[in-house]
């Protein structure tokens, strides 16, 4: 890029204080890790030099009342359920210290794009776009985002946009705006593609259109945006895009916001956040998606020509795309190979564990493929967190299999298939 405005560097909010140890999250989700694997994993990529780490401080408890009532951050702080564990993890007190750090961490890159915006800001972050105004959802415990853009919209007169690009639909802005009118002035964008591969693409595409009108206009100042790494079509709860297509998406975002750079004679200010990405198997695939994300950035918008392949592997078992998707058996091959890598689709093997895959047709003729068979002996159920003990197979899998939102019907199979041990202790991918 010849005519870069950013700075070289992007300046990454970490404290390890984000971070849980590995052994004490107890959920499917390893959210609570991710900071600190990222950390880990781009110290030891060759874009590290590009990046550097900043302090910040912590949310204090009071701050969270922005965007959620008193009562959830009162009991959740306090470890009362069945608030303290609505986020679908267990708590314990070091957990619920650290989303002080993971929402104090974003709020900090939002404002410190905002007071300097040729620096990019990186909140190695997830666990906000599911959180409810009076609760938490979704492995998600406090609205980050909306949090941040109140604070930007009331310290620095500052509208915002946020380019969504996880796998699931970043509802805790929506839910959050009957509960805070203001935020409709705050972050009137809230950018989430729909459809797979193409129309995927071409969804987003139309997003940053708009987007860039606004920017260009004046009406937006700066923009969030999280490349969530379960949109990937391998990860455990996602199945919209190729590796490829993962990166054309980066490229489509960060292009946009060099042209408007460009165009307006000075920086515009971005914030970027991780969000989702889940693979039991094999961690460091989500970690490579998220390091060639900040390759793209760096490369569009920094001067630097970096060229990163990331490494990400197959599944060992199948993902849940094809559990999810009726008319998917595993005969069908449900998308191209996304990086020459053989078949797009991953077949059992014998590495993988489990009694591997099974197909039934259901009421409605569809024919489905299933991993690890369905529904689970009801030994290897364990309850959830935030369920009551000794109803969670019935209640999942009733609710797994009745309701239409996706997203929870993954999370519900996940929760019903995992077995025991797996569920209990995190895995750890090295
Ligand atoms: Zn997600």
């Amino acid at each position: 890029m010849t005519h870069r405005l950013h700075e070289p560097t992007i300046r990454m909010y970490y404290r390890r204080s984000m971070s849980m140890p590995s052994s004490s999250t107890g959920s499917f989700s390893e959210s609570p890790l991710k900071p600190r694997r990222f950390r880990d994993h781009l110290r030891a990529s060759p874009l590290s030099r590009f990046v550097r780490t900043v302090g910040f401080a912590p949310l204090e408890k009071d701050d969270f009342l922005v965007a959620h009532t008193e009562r959830y951050v009162r009991d959740f702080f306090a470890g009362r359920e069945p608030l303290a564990s609505s986020n679908w993890f267990p708590w314990n007190a070091r957990f619920a210290d650290s989303v002080r750090f993971t929402n104090g961490s974003l709020v900090a890159a939002v404002l410190g794009a905002l007071e300097q915006p040729s620096q990019i800001a990186l909140s190695p972050t997830s666990g906000f776009h599911h959180a409810r105004p009076e609760s938490g959802h979704g492995y998600c415990t406090f609205s980050g985002q909306v949090i941040a853009a109140l604070r930007a919209y009331r310290e620095h007169g500052a509208v915002g946009a946020w380019v969504d690009l996880d796998g699931h639909f970043g509802d805790s802005i929506e839910a959050s705006r009957r509960f805070v009118p203001e935020l409709d002035a705050a972050l009137p964008f809230n950018i989430n593609p729909a459809g797979r591969h193409g129309d995927y693409l071409r969804d987003l595409s139309a997003g940053l259109a708009r987007l860039e009108a606004a920017l260009l206009e004046g009406k937006v100042q700066y923009v969030g945006f999280a490349h969530g790494a379960d949109s990937h079509e391998w990860d455990d709860l996602g199945n919209q895009v190729s590796t490829a297509e993962w990166l054309e998406a980066s490229r489509l975002v960060y292009g946009m916001i060099a042209r408007c750079s460009a165009s307006l004679g000075r920086p515009v200010p971005l914030v970027l956040a991780l969000f989702g990405g889940y693979r039991k198997d094999d961690l460091s695939s989500v970690l490579e998606l998220h390091v060639a994300d900040l390759a793209v950035a760096l490369s569009t918008l920094c001067g630097h020509d970096l060229a990163y392949e990331p490494r990400v592997t197959r599944p060992r078992g199948r993902g849940w795309a094809a559990e999810l998707e009726p008319n998917a058996p595993r005969a069908v091959d449900a998308g191209a190979a996304p990086n020459g890598e053989g078949p797009g689709e991953p077949q059992a093997g014998p590495d993988d564990d489990g009694p591997g895959e099974a197909t039934y047709v259901d009421e409605n003729g569809d024919v489905w493929v299933i991993w690890e068979g369905t529904p689970p002996p009801p030994e290897e159920v364990v309850p959830a967190p935030g369920f009551p003990d000794g109803h969670i197979e019935p209640e999942l899998l009733l609710l797994a299999e009745e309701t239409d939102d996706e997203e929870l019907r993954a999370v519900l199979m996940s929760l019903l298939r995992r077995p025991r041990d797996a569920r209990r202790t995190p895995r750890d991918p090295n």
